[in-house]
Order: structure tokens, then C-alpha cells, then sequence
């Protein structure tokens, strides 16, 4: 069951071609010598590890499942990846990218090549070529292995350290075993200035050869200064070399666009349908709540686009038998079982079991739980309205099919209604039933108390749900 807070939206737009940017004068000469560090690991060491580090982090970050955004970030990184200059191409790396659905302005990479860009990254640029320019750079930190660079740095006097205990050296935290328990580190790659230098001369190469202005990879750094460095966001992470952008400008002079058809118009699609979603949470805020992504698996290195498995599908709690109470939405006191969570979404809450919710195609989706909230009708008739809500339940789930007609109910001791639906959930494909009650409030407000399980699962429920009904009371 999820809630029709967004629409999808067919516009999907063709590759605009042929807007003519800037050419820059051709002095391949003038152009700074990078050469790689010393580094004791393989290549495969970086993409070993990069694995390990990715699914990790897709199990403690949501990623946004919206196809049209991932392909669109993923074809851009694809292109810049084919930019990199032929000395620092490494054939054992696989390069992909995701995009997280977090507010703050950050993306990172991880060795051997997964990137992530997050949502709030999209959001606040101005251009393609200001995105482009921070997956550019976070691209070089990979091409020029700084992760396993520093690690050998910090390791001299070691020999022969694990895989895994080295992702620890990398991150500046804890090694891949305590990171499975605790959260990953928010601050994992930090990088000297020398290498951030380095990661902004070489994305400034690559995004000229890919056909941007590499100037936008200086433009997006003022862009997130402009912001208030994204909280905690892309500019924590990097300890910002103090010229960067004289840096950034002065090395532009020297290399040559390529292409001359790079457009922004697949780019303000993309802005346009992220702006659809609901507010997505920080990165910080997402590691509070501690709920865990454990099916989104990153499917690394097999080189096929990944596919963005359902959730969720975790092993679901038995509802407790003992009661919390809650206040929600002003109105209401309920009761539910003290093993469920509450979450709050823009007009409802839902109060759902460990297992019994994710997210899919960018929204939160639930198997098991009780959502309440209100909604705004045009009827201050009750059935009138309940219709009119229903209709809005079934933009958002076209599998929402009545299963009986209108019953009369009583909720806190008003009239009310119910009605028993089935549904194919979004994202597990299962059959659910789903039972709406609903009741005016005196303002003329409808309130309805939407639960759901899976089919299967329904008569376990059906108690529990009954006892959350009844706990409801009204102080409108
Ligand atoms: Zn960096």
C-alpha cells in the first residue's frame, strides 16, 4: 500500500542536440602534470573493496527507484567515465551509479567505481554540467586510486593487512565488520588537499573531454558555498583546497571542450520530476531513524544496468501485545502495538512492524501496519467524501479493487464507514488487503485509518487492527 503523494509523469524528453558552449583555446601543454601515488594494493584491491563498502551503504541509504532518474545519471556517468584519459583507465574497474534519496548536497565513490549521487546533489544544481563536474571529480579520486593510495600511506609499516580491515584506513573509520553494526561513516573518504587538487585538475580534464565547460565543476562548488555547503554535505567531506577555483579557472585555459552539444534539457526533466517526490530526509537524519535497506543488494560488477529490487521483504514481527499510545495529527490518540514505529509523511502517519515497510519507485511503501490521516473533500457528505478519497487511493495504486461494499461502523463514537479492498502490493507484487474507515471530523475534515497485510497474513492482523480502531479518540 503506498499513498499517491506523486504522479508520475510521462514526459519524457529526447536528447536536445547541437547548443553550442563556449570553446576553449587549445594549449595541451600548459595542462598539470598528475601522476598516480604510490600504492601497494591491486587494482582488484579497490574493486574488492569498493563492493564491500557499496553494499554496505545501500543498506544503510534509500535509493531513489525512479528509472528515468537513475538512467539519467547513469548515461551521464557513463559518459564522463569514457572521458577519463587512457593513463588513468584502469579494465578491472566497473563504474555505475545510483542515486540516493537524500536532501544534502553530496555524492561520493568508492573504490573501483560504484558512485553514489544523491538526490539533493540534482536538486541544487544549476546545470548538467555543475552535477557533472562533482560526479567528475569524485570520479578521479577512483581513476587515481586514492583510497588504496592512502591506505598504503597509512600502512607503511604493515604488511599484508586484510581487505577488509584496510576499508577502515579508506574511510577514517571503523573496519567493514564494526561498520555492519554501526553506522557508515559520514565522513568516509576524506582525502588530503593534495589529492582533492589532484581529483579537481583531473575532473576538470574529464569533463572537457566529455564536452563540458570544466568551469561548471568550479560553478558547482560556489553553488553549494551559495547554499550553506549543503549541511554537512559535499564540502564537509572535502577539506576544500583554498584556490580551487582560481585552480579549477586557470586550468580550464588550458584544455579544449571537445564536443559542442551538450544540452540542459534532460537535465531540467530530471530536476523537474525529483521536485515531485516528498522531501527527502539527510543523509544524518536517515542514519537516526537506523531502518536498514537490507534487499537493495548492489549488483556489482557484472556490468549490467542493476535492477532496483522491491522492498520491502524483510522478516516481519509478530504484532506485540502490548499497547503504546500516540498522539497523532492534533486529533487523534491511538494505540498500537508497542513493536511498531511511527512515521510521519506530509498529511498522515503510518505505525507499521520492523519488515512491514521500505520504499519503491522513490515512495514509501507498507505490507503490514495502519496509516491515519486527513483529508481535505469537497462532501460534507460522508459517503460522498469516502468516495471521493477512495478515487485518490486508487490514482495511486491501480490495483485497488472493493472487495465489499459500504459498512457502517462507529469510530470514537461517530458515524462512520468501511470498506475492505484488495490490492497487489507496489512493491512486493503480493495480494494485501486493505481496509479503509473513515469519519468526519467537525470542521468537515475526513479522517480515514487505512490498514493493510498481505492476504496470507491477514487474519494474524485482523485483531490487532480492530484493537487500534477501537483505541481511537477524537478531540477536534
Ligand atoms: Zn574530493
Amino acid at each position: 500500500m503506498n499513498r499517491p503523494v506523486y504522479q508520475r509523469s510521462n514526459k519524457w524528453l529526447a536528447w536536445l542536440m547541437a547548443m553550442a558552449i563556449l570553446i576553449m583555446p587549445l594549449a595541451a601543454f600548459g595542462q598539470t602534470q598528475i601522476v598516480l601515488h604510490a600504492n601497494k594494493y591491486k587494482p582488484s584491491d579497490d574493486v574488492k573493496l569498493g563492493r564491500q563498502a557499496a553494499a554496505e551503504a545501500e543498506k544503510q541509504f534509500p535509493l531513489m527507484r525512479d528509472e528515468e532518474v537513475n538512467a539519467y545519471v547513469e548515461s551521464l556517468g557513463q559518459r564522463l567515465v569514457a572521458a577519463i584519459p587512457p593513463e588513468f583507465q584502469h579494465p578491472e574497474f566497473r563504474y555505475y551509479f545510483k542515486v540516493i534519496n537524500a536532501r544534502d548536497i553530496n555524492a561520493f565513490a568508492l573504490p573501483g567505481g560504484p558512485m553514489y549521487v544523491n538526490r539533493g546533489m540534482i536538486e541544487a544544481a544549476h546545470t548538467e554540467g555543475e552535477v557533472a563536474g562533482v560526479m567528475a571529480h569524485e570520479l578521479s579520486h577512483v581513476a587515481l586510486r586514492h583510497g588504496t593510495a592512502q591506505a598504503t600511506k597509512a600502512q607503511k609499516y604493515q604488511t599484508g593487512a586484510a581487505v577488509a580491515g584496510i576499508l577502515g584506513t579508506i574511510f577514517g573509520g571503523p573496519g567493514l565488520g564494526q561498520v555492519a553494526q554501526a553506522p557508515f561513516a559520514l565522513t568516509f573518504l576524506r582525502y588530503s588537499r593534495e589529492y582533492e587538487t589532484e581529483a579537481d585538475l583531473l575532473g576538470a580534464r574529464i569533463m572537457a573531454n566529455a564536452g563540458y565547460n570544466p568551469r561548471d565543476l568550479a560553478n558547482m562548488f560556489r553553488t553549494i558555498e551559495a547554499q550553506g555547503g549543503g549541511g554537512g554535505g559535499f564540502l564537509s567531506d572535502h577539506p576544500s583546497p583554498k584556490d580551487r577555483y582560481a585552480r579549477i579557472n586557470q586550468e580550464a585555459q588550458y584544455l579544449r571542450v571537445s564536443t559542442t552539444e551538450r544540452s540542459d534539457r534532460d537535465f531540467l526533466a530530471i530536476k523537474e520530476r525529483l521536485s515531485g517526490y516528498p522531501r527527502a530526509q539527510t543523509m544524518a537524519e536517515i542514519q537516526r531513524s537506523g531502518q536498514r535497506y537490507p534487499n537493495q543488494g548492489s549488483n556489482y560488477p557484472n556490468g549490467d544496468r542493476t535492477d532496483y529490487p522491491s522492498a520491502p521483504r524483510g522478516r516481519v514481527d509478530y504484532p506485540s501485545s502490548r499497547f503504546r499510545t500516540y498522539n497523532a495529527l492534533g486529533v487523534v490518540r491511538l494505540s498500537v502495538p508497542d513493536n511498531w514505529r511511527e512515521m510521519s509523511e506530509q498529511d498522515s502517519v503510518w505505525y507499521a512492524p520492523t519488515g512491514g515497510y521500505g520504499s519503491a519507485n522513490g515512495q514509501s511503501v507498507f505490507t503490514h501496519g495502519v496509516n491515519i490521516g486527513l483529508a481535505q473533500t469537497n462532501s460534507r457528505n460522508l459517503q460522498q467524501a469516502t468516495n471521493d478519497f477512495l478515487n485518490t487511493l486508487q490514482q495511486g495504486s491501480g490495483n485497488l479493487r472493493s472487495r465489499s461494499g459500504y459498512q457502517r461502523t462507529d469510530v470514537a463514537g461517530r458515524n462512520g464507514l468501511s470498506i475492505s479492498l484488495s490490492n497487489t502490493n507496489e512493491a512486493t507484487g503480493q495480494p494485501e488487503i486493505v481496509s479503509v474507515v473513515t469519519t468526519q471530523l467537525r470542521n468537515g475534515e475526513l479522517l480515514y485509518i487505512i490498514s493493510v497485510a498481505p492476504e496470507n497474513d491477514y487474519n494474524t492482523y485482523q485483531a490487532t487492527f480492530q484493537t487500534v480502531l477501537r483505541s481511537v479518540q477524537l478531540n477536534d
